[in-house]
């Protein structure tokens, strides 16, 4: 059985923009307690900031819905996050994580979310469901840790 968290961090936030500094802001500031490295903390919120964008972004089209995240921390220096949305879902998430593969037609858009996070973190799982939404799951392992 796996052990139990000893932090935890559950926030809900609206798919806005400004909730991309927010979410980043609230999952570093949650992590800091862990005494991470500055090169841990800055690829953890990078790694938010591109899971929270694509909420944004992509999840929901029309107005904002809402964006769950659980963050948790275990004695063992492991730190998980998941971003979970409600909005349109991915219907192919192998072809969505493929690097430089994006929907957006508008040129702003790189298609490098996906492996920015996989790079940023020690694990990614990605799950969706097309009209059900996409859940985020990524974990890092904290190497400060006693
Ligand atoms: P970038 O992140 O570089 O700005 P991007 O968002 O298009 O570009 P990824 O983050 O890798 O690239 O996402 C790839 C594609 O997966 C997106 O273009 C979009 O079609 C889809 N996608 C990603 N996240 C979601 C989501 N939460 N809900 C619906 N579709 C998503
Ligand atoms: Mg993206």
């Amino acid at each position: 059985m796996k052990n139990r968290p000893v932090n935890e961090m559950k926030l809900v936030l609206p798919s806005l923009p400004e909730n991309e500094a927010v979410a980043r802001g609230c999952v570093s500031q949650f992590v800091s307690r862990a005494d991470p490295t500055l090169t841990e903390l800055a690829d953890i919120r990078c790694a938010v900031s591109e899971a929270m964008t694509n909420c944004v972004v992509h999840a929901y089209k029309n107005e904002p819905g809402p964006v769950y995240i659980n963050a948790r921390l275990y004695d063992n220096g492991r730190f998980t996050v998941q971003i979970t949305d409600k909005g349109c879902g991915i219907p192919d998430v192998a072809l969505a994580m493929t690097p430089l593969y994006t929907t957006d037609r508008g040129g702003e858009r790189s298609g490098m979310g996906f492996a920015l996070m996989q790079t940023f973190s020690d694990g990614l799982k990605v799950s969706s469901k097309v009209g059900g939404g996409t859940r985020v799951f990524m974990e890092k392992h904290l190497k400060r840790q006693t």
